[in-house]
């Protein structure tokens, strides 16, 4: 009697281990990272002399202060494509460099995170946004691509009033006011922001405007993280990302800060920091990184396909 039932007993065991055992592989799967949501956000165009490259940081103290210890600043990050605001957006959003038209024209060939990751997770596009200060920046939310285009479009508040291509630049800090509402009222799940400073007072070359551009945005950076980080849904399971859509020329070469646009170093040469609750802290990381990388490192963290995208993940970043 005690031999058949012992082999009983341990029939069943195996059959509830094995179920139990797959139930544990899904949820890993499922959840594989904290990270819930993602936050990228772009400061438009400062040299990395002026950030990161600085070694007082005095423009951007809050990055340098109270944030780069809780997260990893990359030193050698570029923007490898075509340094104009479209198309190093258009880089971060899809994967792809790309030569877009920079004037709000035309919309970038291939899908972005956006639309890839509205497509897997059946969300409803109030839970993706653009917010930028750059109505042009509205073109990021679709593709030229047959099976994409006006498909699994993120929702977008894009240049003056938020109304889009042909609306005109928006002020940083009406921007931020649109940021912050829109994370209350929708707490988006996947979210890029662009600030047009201190791109803006560069070209009209106002150095001091330049660098109060730099400071403002570290300003507003750092509210970014203490509203993600004291709201209930968004703290601990979000990761936030601060980049550069391209820099400007170094001095001396053309006119100097004042422009960007071809493959000087000053204006290649990016930041990037990211912070999140699956990230190692306070790293200084000098391999080389560019903005194409992003997007799979997203994809990555929310746990949809992207290899449309010619990244690789940041590895080095997670724990
Ligand atoms: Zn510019
Ligand atoms: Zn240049």
């Amino acid at each position: 009697m005690r031999f058949p039932l012992l082999t009983l007993i341990s029939i069943i065991s195996i059959n509830s281990c094995k179920d139990s055992d797959n139930e544990i592989i899904t949820s890993e799967n499922q959840q594989k990272y904290k990270t819930e949501n993602v936050i990228i956000v772009v400061v438009d165009g400062p040299r990395y002399s002026e950030t990161w490259g600085d070694s007082l940081h005095q423009y951007q103290p809050r990055l340098a202060n109270d944030l780069a210890a809780e997260g990893s600043v990359y030193t050698n990050f570029y923007n490898n494509g075509v340094t104009f605001t479209n198309p190093g957006h258009t880089a971060i959003t899809t994967g792809n460099y790309q030569d877009l038209d920079n004037s709000g024209k035309a919309i970038p060939d291939s899908a972005s995170i956006f639309q890839h990751w509205l497509k897997e997770s059946e969300e409803d596009s109030t839970k993706a946004w653009l917010i930028t200060s750059k109505d042009k920046l509205q073109v990021l939310a679709n593709c030229q691509d047959s099976l994409w285009k006006n498909l699994y479009m993120p929702s977008t508040n894009c240049g003056v009033g938020g109304n889009g291509v042909g609306s005109g630049y928006r002020k940083d800090s009406l921007t931020f006011i649109q940021i912050r509402s829109i994370l209350n009222t929708h707490h988006p799940k996947l979210t890029l922001i662009n600030f047009k400073e201190p791109d803006g007072s560069g070209h009209r070359n106002d150095w001091n405007a330049y660098l109060k551009g730099i400071r403002n945005t570290d300003e507003y950076v750092y509210q970014i993280w203490n509203l993600v980080q004291s709201d209930a849904t968004y703290a601990n399971k979000t990761t936030l990302f601060v980049t550069n859509d391209h820099g400007r020329h170094l001095d001396g070469h053309l006119d100097g800060f004042v422009s960007h646009g071809d493959d000087c170093m000053g204006c290649r040469h990016i930041n990037l920091f990211a912070i999140g609750p699956d990230f190692r802290k306070g790293q200084i990381l000098e391999l080389n990184r560019g903005q194409t990388d992003l997007s799979a490192t997203v994809a990555e963290l929310m746990g949809f396909e992207f290899s449309a995208g010619q990244g690789s993940v940041m590895r080095e970043l997670f724990k």
